[in-house]
């Protein structure tokens, strides 16, 4: 026991000590947090749809047709109509052939990364890539080889003295703590070159990046055999849940050997017709995407008077790159103390060095939100900057 409170003591010391806090009340950019309001730039809603009418609705009907609980996993008795539909659907909207429907995207990466590699083959990964990717090339047992941050001549290096039977190249399409896109295209490029499989995580660029928000391949009009794509339901579709999309044969292996698809309870049927919901308003109403753009360059306007720089980015992710974790701990506090909830983000989040402020937007935030948002920076920047040594 002694173990752990040694431990904790220390992540304190480093102010690396993690703290959750109690939100009442639906997401939005007005939060209510531990009894007290707050305009929030902390959330993967981009597009505003967590607390839509319409999913809340979907989520009703999806209970009086299916009850609550799965009951099972999908391929006992846990898949439904609505999970066989938003399947359907998934695939329709990301442009390929067949969607696998998983309960998140954790989930998801572990279970496609070991049931495509195992001992033998080698996953390629980004050195920013999510926790779960790098989770799931340590579970298939595979070789795995870290690339630098969008390296790609790195990668084609170790692609071509790779003599492994599988490659797999395992990518976040918008980095998630970043909010920079991948070199999709020529990633693919040297997978084709290279006989490899592309895996994009595009948890953050599903509903947000390409035509009618159907994701980064659309983004930069990729299409591939090869190109495994996992979008993810919980952010900017505003619901919960994950999936897959790939060619047939992919998919249908993913049925017989992901594990976190097999041994699971199916997500409730309801999370799948609020889904369904979601996809629509995300194809029907483009001003969510056009308000996030505007939006992003006001806030870079806004901040440009400040100490530190704002990474340039296209999508709702918005780095304020601090540097140390203890200023940006007391930026954070200094930005609540004044009722705006900015997360700071530390290492091992980030590399060590680079702790910042993760700015996300929504598109329901406007101008106002914004300008309050700047100023309250401003006032901490000058509070630091009075008090150190
Ligand atoms: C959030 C996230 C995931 C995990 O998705 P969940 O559905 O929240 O489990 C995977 N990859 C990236 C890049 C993410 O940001």
């Amino acid at each position: 026991m002694d173990d752990f409170q040694t431990a904790l003591a220390d992540l304190q010391a480093q102010h690396l000590l993690r703290q959750r806090r109690i939100v009442d009340g639906p997401q939005g950019p007005l939060l209510q947090v531990d009894g007290k309001s707050y305009l929030a730039f902390c959330s993967n809603d981009y597009l505003g749809l967590a607390n839509h009418p319409a999913l809340l609705a979907a989520a009703q009907a999806g209970m009086q047709q299916f009850g609550m609980g799965a009951a099972a996993s999908a391929l006992i008795s846990g898949h439904s109509a609505a999970h066989e539909m938003l399947e359907q659907e998934l695939a329709a909207f990301v442009e390929m052939p067949r969607a696998l429907y998983f309960s998140n995207g954790y989930m998801a990466n572990l279970g496609v990364i070991a049931a495509l590699t195992g001992p033998g083959d080698t996953v390629f990964g980004d050195r920013l890539n999510h926790a779960s990717l790098i989770d799931g090339a340590r579970l298939s047992r595979a070789d795995f080889k870290v690339y630098p941050h969008g390296d790609t001549a790195t990668l084609a290096r170790l692609l071509a003295k790779c003599h492994s039977r599988r490659k797999l190249v395992v990518t976040d399409a918008v980095f998630s703590m970043d909010g920079d896109i991948a070199p999709l295209a020529a990633l693919l490029d040297l997978c084709e070159r290279h006989d490899a499989w592309l895996l994009v995580d595009d948890a953050h660029g599903f509903g947000v990046l390409g035509t009618q928000g159907r994701g980064s391949l659309r983004h930069f009009s990729l299409r591939s055999e090869r190109l495994i794509y996992m979008g993810t339901l919980g952010k900017a579709a505003g619901v919960a849940g994950a999936f897959v999309a790939a060619s047939d044969n992919l998919i249908a292996w993913l049925l017989q050997r992901a594990r976190t698809y097999m041994f699971t309870t199916g997500n409730p049927a309801l999370l799948a017709t609020a889904a369904s919901a979601s996809l629509k308003l995300i194809a029907a109403e483009p001003w969510r995407r056009t308000r996030l753009q505007e939006l992003g360059a006001y806030l870079h306007q806004a901040l440009r008077g400040l100490p530190w720089p704002l990474a340039a980015s296209i999508t709702a992710i918005h780095p304020l790159l601090v540097g140390d974790n203890q200023t940006v701990q007391a930026l954070a506090q200094l930005l609540r103390a004044q009722s705006v909830w900015v997360p700071a983000i530390c290492p091992p989040t980030v590399p060590r060095g680079t702790a910042r402020l993760r700015i996300s937007l929504s598109a329901l935030h406007t101008e106002a939100h914004i300008d309050q948002l700047a100023q309250a920076l401003g006032a901490a920047a000058t509070a630091l900057t009075r008090t150190a040594p």
